[in-house]
């Protein structure tokens, strides 16, 4: 299979690693947005949230807040931002299921939530279309 991240994780595409366990691996991001721009992505292939397992999620996410909390104890940060896109009509570029972690720091000015375009229905409309029970 060709993809990115797997080819990473064996080390076979060089990454700049933040952590590593049995399960998920820790790296920057290459893109040249914000400092300490973090990915965190299981070992196993797993393409999206809709692919993903209870266990891999358990350990995924562990990870990200252990990661999460490193950066805010150890490195100076003040909080993160955990963003994701799942599926090509959400932004996913690379389908190897990840979090991306943007640390922050009080007035860095950066805007992690885009100008989204306004509700055009009413709160009771989304509710009856998306409720589950
Ligand atoms: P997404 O658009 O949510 O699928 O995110 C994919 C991310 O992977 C982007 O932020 C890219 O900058 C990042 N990326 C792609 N190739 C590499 C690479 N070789 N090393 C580190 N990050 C990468
Ligand atoms: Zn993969």
């Amino acid at each position: 299979m060709d993809c990115i991240f797997c080819k990473i994780i064996d080390g076979s595409i060089p990454s700049r690693k933040i952590y590593e366990d049995k399960f998920t691996y820790a790296f920057l991001d290459i893109a040249d947005d914000v400092d300490g721009h973090t990915l965190v992505v299981p070992k196993k292939h797993i393409r999206d949230i809709f692919d993903l397992d209870k266990l891999t999620s358990e350990h995924l996410l562990t990870a990200v807040k252990m990661i999460s909390q490193h950066y805010v104890e150890k490195c100076g940060y003040d909080g993160v931002n955990i963003l994701h896109a799942s599926g090509e009509a959400a932004g996913q570029t690379v389908f190897h299921f990840h979090f991306h972690i943007i640390p922050r720091k009080t007035d860095d000015n950066i805007n992690c939530w885009t100008n989204f375009p306004g509700r055009k229905k009413t709160l009771d409309e989304m509710l009856e279309v998306l409720k589950i029970n």
